[in-house]
Order: C-alpha cells, then structure tokens, then sequence
C-alpha cells in the first residue's frame, strides 16, 4: 500500500471528539468530493463521491449524526481500474435539505453556491484541524517519504484552494497553491513541513513513519557522501603516487638517485619501495621520522628535478 492510502486509512478512522470538530470535518469533506443534484422539481440533492471505504464511512456517519435525513450509499465498481470501488453517499432530497448545504457551506445564506469556508465554521484551532483532515481525505496525497517530499491537496474550486492554504499557514505551514490543468493544487515540500501537517490532521502513526524513512535516507545520503568523499580522496592520493613514481624512476635512469641530496635520497628510495602508502605514512618510514609536509615538499622537489629533466631531453 502507498504511504498516502495508509496515511488516509489512519485519518479516516479518527472520529473527532466535539461536535464542533466533527461538522467542520464534513463541511471539508462535502466541500472537497460534493455536489448539489438538482431533481426534476427543482428539489435539491446532495451526493458526495469517494474511492475510499473508510471515508464513505466517515461521511456516512457524520452526516446521521447531524442531520436526520434520508441517506443512501451506492458502491460501484470503476469500469476500467478493477480494484478500486467508488462510494456514493446520498443525501435525498427532501425538505431542509437547503439549510444543511447552507451550514455546511456548499451554499450562502441567499442560497448561492459558495467555494469558501464558511465562516465561523472553523473559528477554533481544533476545527481548524479537523477541516485540513477533512480536506485531505477528500482530495490530498502524500508521497513515500523514501522519494521526493511532496504532500499536496487538490480541489477544483480555487477559492477552496485559497482558503485551505490560509488555514495551513496558521499552523504556519508555508502552502503554496498552483495550478494543473482545471485544477487547484494546495501543496508543500518540505520534510519538515510534511511533518507538521502530519501531526496536525492526527497521522501520528504516519508521521512515526515518514520520520523513520526520513531518518534512514538522511543516514544513507550522508554515509553516500562519506563514501564518495573518500574515494575521491583516495583517488587523489593514487594519481599523485603515479606521478611520483614516473619522476623518480625518470631521474633514477637519467641521472641516477645517489646523485641526489640524501634526503631527497631516501624519499625517493622509500616511494620505490612503498608505491601504495600516504606522504604521511611516508614520512613515518623516514629517519629520522619526516611530517606530511615535509614529504610533500621533497616530492614536489623530484618533481621539479624531473621537470627540468624532460624539458632539457627535449632539446
Ligand atoms: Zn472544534
């Protein structure tokens, strides 16, 4: 299973405590997956579509709780994808029907449809909440946290939009709303963030796992680096002994090494010997004992000698 659809099977369990909660979870769910039916007398409907058994469920509950009225659940099996089901919750039409769409939102008070929140309606921060979980249930994904950090909501009313990432910013998370195709994206990017927006729709089992998988990719880029970063130092310390070793055999066939100063000597005797070991290790071997520095400036030394060697057999 994705790390989305076990994210939305923990969220879709949570049942809120208040009232207060629950109304602002379903006003967030109808918003996101409702649509108002309008029957051949001018009766209004409302039906709300969902690929998820357990958010048919929750929307199913919720809506008995506050309004006693008809509903009715119709599962059908999408054409072509053949595992997954789609759930239609419906609300009939029957007479009051028009004061729930207005409390929860779907329509103003002069009966307008409307896309915003409707206010008062999550005036408390734990509505607050509760609406992110309803919105994300009713249209929100989250990537594994093994890929890239992505977690975005999706609705087709950009007012929605707007207003969903204005309540994620008071849980000063920096949403961002973009465009793709006629639809309005809420997302954000960022582990950290992800991370908040987890805790506060409740995903804390999600979260323990997003932390844990972000914990292990963190521990594998930094030991990748390590790894890499010693390769290329080994790299380095390979390609100078190279060069090394062609001066110093250069100067040993040409001029022949007693020629040279004794410690540049030695240095050079030591490297033929040891073709594999670090200047450091090099200068360990020296007597007397002889630092990294040192070592390197007596190779650069041969170096030079070589040099200037090349330059004059060219002539
Ligand atoms: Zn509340």
């Amino acid at each position: 299973m994705s790390f989305s659809v076990v994210t939305k099977d923990e969220l879709a369990r949570i049942i809120a405590k208040k009232d207060c909660c629950r109304l602002a979870e379903l006003a967030a769910l109808v918003k996101m997956d409702g649509s108002i039916e309008i029957s051949g007398n001018q009766r209004l409907g409302l039906s709300v579509v969902t690929e998820s058994a357990g958010v048919a469920r929750k929307i199913l509950t919720l809506i008995k709780q506050f309004f006693d009225h008809n509903t009715q659940v119709i599962v059908r099996r999408k054409a072509r994808l053949k595992k997954n089901n789609i759930y239609q919750v419906k609300v009939s039409s029957a007479p009051g029907i028009r004061d729930i769409l207005v409390r929860l939102g779907m329509l103003d008070e002069d009966g307008q449809l409307s896309e915003k929140i409707k206010a008062g309606l999550i005036t408390r921060t734990c509505c607050k909440k509760a609406y992110l979980r309803g919105a994300f249930l009713g249209g929100g994904s989250v990537n594994n946290p093994e890929g890239d950090y992505h977690l975005e909501i999706i609705t087709n009313k950009e007012q929605h939009a707007l207003d969903i990432a204005g309540v994620m910013r008071k849980f000063d998370l920096s949403a961002k709303v973009s465009t793709r195709k006629n639809w309005y994206v809420v997302y954000l990017k960022e582990s950290e963030q992800i991370i908040t927006c987890l805790n506060v729709m409740g995903a804390h089992t999600a979260l323990l796992d997003f932390e844990n998988a972000r914990i292990y990719k963190d521990m594998r880029n930094q030991v990748n680096r390590l790894v890499n970063c010693e390769t290329a130092n080994l790299n380095k310390t390979v390609d100078a002994a190279v060069r090394q070793l062609e001066c110093i055999k250069l100067i040993e066939g040409l001029v022949g090494l007693e020629k040279l100063p004794k410690s540049l000597r030695r240095t050079a005797e030591l490297r033929l010997q040891n073709p594999e070991v670090s200047l450091r290790e090099l200068g360990d071997l020296l007597e007397p004992k002889a630092g990294k520095s040192c070592v390197n400036h007596r190779m650069r030394k041969l170096e030079k000698i070589a040099d200037a060697l090349r330059a004059k057999r060219q002539y």
